[in-house]
């Protein structure tokens, strides 16, 4: 479907395809159907017009036939003619006959022996005929001879213009004397172009223009006529139409001819078995149907043209406003929101689409605004969300980190820094040094201040620690009243310096009216083959224990 019908992919253009095939297949149907019946109708009268000549040349060709033989039959029974020994009132008679039909060529009386005994102009008189066909069949009755040409008289007679060979038509009767004794025959020669005067006096200039043919034929089927050259060479198809009838031919020329055939009626004497035959080319007789048919062929192609474009037109109000609207539709999904399902179309279904497209549109955009309201809202909202959950988990990254006593940095935030600073001295094999700070004597502050001035003292320790040490480093709650401080990248030398400035702050540092404390420092510094930094660890809690060992109030530096 897609395929056959692309570019008929509109609905006009499909329309006006289906109204211009169904148009065109009804006029071809109805031409063709006139077509069919006229040319019927017409080639029964034309038919019929050429039967009608058939028979007029027929009645005529009879007529002239029965004329001549009744005019020799007359001359044979005019007993009294023949009684005289010079013949001179037959001669008379002959010459009368002759002069009065001026297709006789030949008029003459031979004697029982075939001697002519009299004759037209004398010709042929003393001759022997009794050979001749007319002679031979004339003893016997009244005979028509066939059409042939002149044997005895080629020579004796004026050529015909055209040089044809002259042809005779015979006609004789017997002379039978009062004792009912045969005295001899007597016989006319007509002319052969009687015929063509017959045919041509038969054949108007309006039948010669319709390109009509007339050809006269015997019991063989020889063409007597046209007779310019004879036997003639123009062959008449053998099946001819019966009696009286029509029909379409194909004759020798390969051309289609409407053809009739009539017989001619001979005279009782002899049947002749001559037919009229005549033919008209069937272009010629269908000529007129051929050019209605074509002013028709016209009218429909134009009548389909003309309702094509009706068809188009009509089409083009209905899909318009359709494509229109696809259109607009287009225009918003590309980004155009202020365009609009306009509509003049007169169709109600396509004002009621239209509306409801426009409706659909507006609620969409809506719809489309909240919803980006909405986002914008919930994007403020995750932001804000975001950085408070980032800034409380700062804050608890800080608090899991932190000493909630001394806010000085405990356990955990130590162990990270530490295996940072483990792992930094193993890749760079730089150094870092510990120092481990107890307070001395810390039972007894609890125990005679209490618990509270104890922890405000821890507090205070703290908070020095941390001045301090400062950037150096970083100081840790290691647990009750020792902490921890881890110089990087710091010699044992310089934690030395560093412990022996802390001690003595310490010491310094009134923690309230009256209270001072002291610490005892253990030092240690990563040693390359340490395995772990809890070594590192433990070798300065060693080093703190000799300081408590020692006296306390001391700095003590692991070997
Ligand atoms: P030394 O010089 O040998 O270190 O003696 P010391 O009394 O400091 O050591 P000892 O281990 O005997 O006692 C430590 C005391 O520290 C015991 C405990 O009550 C006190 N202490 C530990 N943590 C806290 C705390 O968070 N607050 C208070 N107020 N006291 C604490
Ligand atoms: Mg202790
Ligand atoms: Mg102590």
């Amino acid at each position: 479907m897609t395929t056959t019908l692309r570019g008929f992919d509109t609905f006009r253009k499909r329309i006006t395809l289906l109204s211009g095939g169904l148009l065109l297949s009804l006029s071809l149907v109805l031409v063709t159907s006139f077509y069919q019946l006229t040319s019927t109708r017409l080639s029964t009268a034309s038919g019929e017009a050429l039967v009608s000549i058939s028979q007029s040349i027929s009645n005529m060709l009879s007529a002239n036939l029965m004329e001549r033989e009744r005019e020799i039959l007359l001359l044979s029974m005019r007993s009294s003619l023949y009684e005289n020994q010079d013949l001179s009132e037959l001669q008379h008679a002959i010459d009368q006959i002759k002069n009065s039909y001026k297709d006789y060529a030949w008029i003459g009386f031979a004697n029982v022996d075939g001697v002519v005994l009299a004759s037209s102009n004398g010709v042929l008189k003393g001759a022997d005929v009794s050979q001749r066909p007319w002679f031979i069949n004339g003893r016997s009755g009244p005979f028509i001879g066939n059409v042939h040409k002149a044997l005895l008289l080629e020579n004796l007679l004026p050529k015909p213009k055209g040089g044809a060979p002259i042809r005779f038509v015979d006609f004789a009767a017997p002379v039978i004397g009062e004792n009912g004794e045969l005295k001899g025959v007597v016989a006319t020669h007509a002319d052969w172009a009687w015929v063509r005067e017959v045919l041509l006096s038969s054949l108007t200039e309006a039948s010669k223009r319709k390109g009509i043919d007339i050809f006269i034929i015997d019991n063989e089927h020889r063409v007597l006529y046209p007779d310019s050259h004879f036997p003639n060479d123009i062959e008449v198809p053998k099946a001819l139409p019966v009696n009286g009838q029509f029909k379409s031919l194909l004759w020798q020329d390969d051309e289609e001819y409407l053809t009739s055939l009539v017989s001619v009626r001979s005279p009782e004497s002899t049947n002749l078995g001559w037919q009229i035959v005549v033919r008209q080319p069937l272009s010629i007789a269908m000529s007129a149907v051929k050019e209605v048919h074509k002013l028709l062929f016209f009218l429909g192609v134009f009548s389909t043209l003309f309702c094509m474009l009706l068809a188009y037109q009509f089409a083009s109000t209905l899909s318009r406003p359709l494509e229109r609207l696809a259109l607009t539709a287009k225009s918003i999904q590309q980004g155009n929101r202020k365009a609009t399902f306009q509509d003049d179309s007169k169709l109600s279904e396509v004002t009621s689409l239209s509306r409801s497209l426009q409706e659909m549109m507006s609620s969409l955009l809506e719809r489309e605004q909240s919803l980006m309201q909405m986002n914008m809202t919930l994007e403020t909202k995750v932001r804000t969300r975001t950085a408070e959950l980032e800034a409380s988990n700062r804050s608890l990254e800080a608090i899991v980190r932190q000493d909630p006593l001394t806010h000085s940095y405990n356990r955990l935030a130590l162990d990270e820094a530490l295996l940072d600073e483990y792992r930094l001295a193993q890749e760079s094999k730089r150094s870092f040094a510990v120092i481990m700070v107890d307070a001395d004597h810390f039972k007894k502050v609890n125990d005679s201040y209490g618990h509270t001035v104890g922890d405000i003292v821890l507090q205070k320790m703290a908070k020095l620690l941390a001045v301090q040490v400062g950037v150096k480093g970083m100081v840790a709650r290691f647990g009750g009243e020792e902490f921890t401080v881890l110089l990087p990248n710091t010699s044992a030398q310089e934690a030395r310096s560093v412990a022996e400035t802390l001690r003595e702050e310490l010491e310094k540092e009134e923690m309230i009216d009256g209270l001072y404390i002291t610490a005892s420092f253990g030092i240690a510094t990563y040693k390359i083959d340490d395995s772990h930094y809890e070594q590192v660890l433990n070798r300065a809690d060693a080093a703190l224990y000799i300081a408590k060992e020692q006296g306390r109030n001391r700095v003590v530096v692991s070997a």
